[in-house]
């Protein structure tokens, strides 16, 4: 008889990790115990060497997802002579604990739902301690059902056994419900009055007679509509106010999926993972889905169905539906059934409601595969909050309160980190409201008590105002620089503390000069960053107003670094009303509302306004996107570019970049053609900027990130260019590389500043 002390950490708290052990212990035969606490769960096992051997194998290979195995602390020791193995009371400290995320229906719960036999056939609120709802019904930690929305459901007979049942799927499956005990749903009219029949069966034939539908979803009201029919699609855009973003579109199985896109094996893998997230794909032409689901683009986010709910409503409608967030404009998704009633009967036909209170609101999750690699885009519904182990120790509690339009915060205690959910443009108002209320939940939540606050070098950021009216009137407010919490948020990821060439391209950041920057390689640890190159000034006339109407970029381009080109652009600017294009030519001159800008979001507008892709776009990073779709990636031409000197370091002049591109369209070169070599430009010039960096400074690792580095064309061309030069490359898979990850740069620099490393 020998004994073992374990120490597992990662997602192993309310994920039915441990009734997993106990199941495993029995299987193996042995003794001891198993338990919870705040930041780990803890075992004590004994039996013979043999079958400990194989209870730890298991234990490493065989758990269930959600669960994450981070790390195994294990000891030997004497064996205490255990006669049976049990799960005993867990042990709590205040401080740090680990937030479940919400998680995709497991096979078991979706076998039970479609049963005819089962108690629970048909039934939308399945689930087990493997799957369903966790972060969205949480109101206190440890999470409990007492302290989740399930607590005003009292548990019938049959539940309550299998909730006390080591043996089951359901032991302490706080969200156990079934039709006799639990939530249920019922389909209305705007009206209020019932529709009658089975709500998901007349919902899926409402749908497909062309209504929309406001379905009241995991993290918030959704709206939904048939994707393949083009009139539906556009009364649901008129009636959101979203006029030219992406709708997401949920498919009944993969068989649908690879019927409107094209998937690989590692895009396979993300759509059916448990986070569910919406996967962007490459859409296949003659799909049959509406081309006003997500206009001008190539590709189509696809997601499968992540609750019974979802499979239901899907089975029973057999083809794609539009799932959209159940909000108008900006506003935040909402939540409650009034609250949905009031705000979207003008929109949604029909209203599928149940009594299940939602206590945390997010939207969905977005990823993009590049290589096999799945890159978040934005982390919310499934696979927020985003733990994680930092390579250092904080002696004080950290909070960073991202940036302002994709935002995000990030808490840290001791070596560990959380990212919480993707909440918005913080200019809406409302958004704001959201952003610090989950702010404030996950304070409460993680207990925090910050004594750094960190912030973005934006003085007009709206989480710059939060960081200082944050009720720490004694923490340390530290102001990082946007590029900087970029490339260090990518560094924090992998573990990474030495410096690293940090390619940050992006939309917009505050630079040191006052200037906007973005197109920025800097030479980075965490503490601290040089500029050692960016993207030349060009003029961002009318400020925010030329992100709208990109071909203000593009005039902007023209009239500062392309005036000495020997190339006509009369005829482009000529496309410019003229009292608008008066307008501009002033604010060039005076420079009034017209800061200098070295953005790589902006250079891609400027290319993408003179192919005549984008006139006007409707979300930020829309130019990029048709750019990128209309690229054929066979093609390896490069277009010409300067690097000049600038002291210290190298400026990346893209004139002959713009003037090529303009020459070889007029010339007839066609568009899938030009907007290619612009890619391999970009990746041209960045791979040798990249070499003199590292002959200059004997630094071998690079580090992507940005915004631009959601473009999979981009990001793989970059990556090739470097790696063949023999460079370290690493790229986002933690947090994204927009403005969502900015949160953790911002914590992880702060601490080097503060405490020093
Ligand atoms: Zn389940
Ligand atoms: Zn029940
Ligand atoms: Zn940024």
């Amino acid at each position: 008889m020998q004994g073992l002390s374990l120490r597992v950490r990662g997602i192993v708290q309310g994920v039915g990790f441990r009734p997993f052990v106990f199941q495993l212990a029995e299987r193996h035969g042995l003794a001891g115990w198993v338990r919870s606490t705040s930041s780990q769960v803890e075992i004590e096992v004994e039996g013979s060497g043999e079958a400990l051997a194989g209870f730890l194998r298991d234990l490493r290979e065989c758990a269930p997802p959600p669960t994450r195995i981070d790390e195994i602390e294990s000891e030997d020791r004497p064996a205490s002579g255990y006669g049976s193995f049990e799960i005993v009371e867990g042990h709590f400290d205040p401080g740090w604990q680990s937030i479940p995320p919400d998680t995709a229906t497991c096979d078991a719960c979706l076998e039970e739902t479609l049963d005819p036999s089962d108690r629970r056939h048909r039934y939308p609120f399945t689930t087990c301690a493997h799957c369903g709802p966790r972060f969205t019904i949480v109101q206190e930690l440890p999470c409990d059902r007492s302290r989740t929305t399930m607590a005003c459901f009292e548990m019938c007979e049959d539940c309550r056994s299998e909730y006390e049942d080591p043996r089951g799927r359901r032991f302490h499956a706080q969200a156990i419900a079934c039709p006799a005990c639990g939530p249920r749903v019922w389909l209305q009219w705007p009206n209020g009055e019932p529709v009658e029949g089975d709500p998901i069966d007349a919902c899926a034939a409402l749908l497909a007679g062309g209504r929309i539908a406001a379905l009241k979803g995991l993290g918030g009201f959704q709206l939904a509509c048939d994707a393949t029919d083009a009139e539906a699609v556009e009364r649901l855009r008129t009636g959101k106010q979203v006029y030219g973003e992406p709708f997401a579109v949920m498919v009944p199985d993969l068989d649908w999926a690879r019927r409107l896109c094209e998937v690989t094996p590692a895009e396979i893998e993300a759509l059916k993972s448990h986070e569910r997230p919406i996967v962007l794909l490459r859409r296949r032409p003659g799909g049959g889905v509406a081309e006003q689901v997500a206009p001008g683009s190539n590709t189509l986010g696809l997601m499968l169905p992540q609750t019974p709910l979802d499979h239901l409503l899907l089975r029973g409608f057999d083809g794609p539906l539009v799932m959209t967030g159940g909000n108008l404009g900006e506003a935040p998704i909402a939540d409650g059934n009034r609250e949905a009633s009031e705000r979207l009967s003008a929109t949604a036909d029909v209203f599928l409601f149940h009594n299940r209170d939602i206590y945390a609101r997010y939207g969905a999750s977005v990823v993009r595969v590049m290589g096999d690699t799945a890159v978040p885009i934005r982390k919310a519904r499934g696979c927020a909050p985003t733990p994680l182990q930092l390579p250092l120790s904080a002696a004080q509690d950290i909070l960073a309160v991202g940036g302002r339009k994709k935002s995000t915060f990030c808490m840290v205690k001791g070596s560990q980190a959380v990212v919480g959910p993707h909440i918005g443009n913080l200019e809406n108002l409302e958004t704001l409201e959201q952003y610090e209320a989950s702010l404030k939940l996950f304070a409460r939540l993680l207990e925090l008590e910050p004594g750094i606050i960190a912030h973005d070098m934006h003085p007009d950021y709206p989480s710059t105002h939060l960081a200082h009216e944050y009720p720490a009137p004694s923490a340390l407010r530290v102001v990082v620089q946007h590029h900087h919490a970029h490339v260090v948020s990518a560094m924090a990821e992998h573990g990474v503390r030495d410096p690293v060439i940090g390619v940050a391209y992006d939309g917009t950041g505050y630079g040191t000069d006052g200037a906007i920057w973005g197109g920025e390689i800097l030479v980075a640890d965490w503490k601290s960053f040089q500029r050692a190159a960016h993207l030349r000034y060009a003029p961002l006339l009318g400020g925010e107003a030329a992100i709208q109407k990109p071909y203000r970029m593009a005039t902007g381009y023209i009239w500062s670094l392309c005036a000495a080109c020997e190339v006509d652009f009369e005829e482009y600017l000529g496309r410019i009303p003229i009292g608008e294009r008066i307008l501009l030519r002033r604010q060039f001159e005076t420079e009034v509302n017209t800061p200098p800008t070295s953005s790589c979001g902006r250079l891609f507008d400027a290319a993408a306004a003179l192919l005549g892709l984008s006139t006007e776009a409707l979300y930020e990073g829309q130019p990029a996107v048709e750019l990128e779709a209309a690229a054929d990636p066979a093609v390896d031409v490069v277009y010409p570019y300067d690097i000049l000197r600038d002291g210290e370091g190298w400026i990346i002049d893209p004139a002959a970049t713009l003037r090529a591109l303009w020459c070889e369209l007029r010339a007839g070169r066609p568009i899938p053609t030009i907007a290619a070599a612009f890619h391999n430009t970009v990746a041209d010039f960045t791979r040798n900027v990249c070499v003199a960096v590292r002959e200059k400074y004997g630094l071998k690792k690079v580090v992507l990130s940005g915004g631009c580095f959601q473009n999979a064309l981009l990001t793989r061309r970059i990556l090739d260019g470097l790696s063949d030069d023999g460079f370290e490359v690493l790229t986002h898979r933690v947090v994204p590389p927009n403005d969502g990850g900015i949160s953790l740069g911002q914590a992880v620099v702060a601490y080097a500043l503060t405490e020093g490393i």
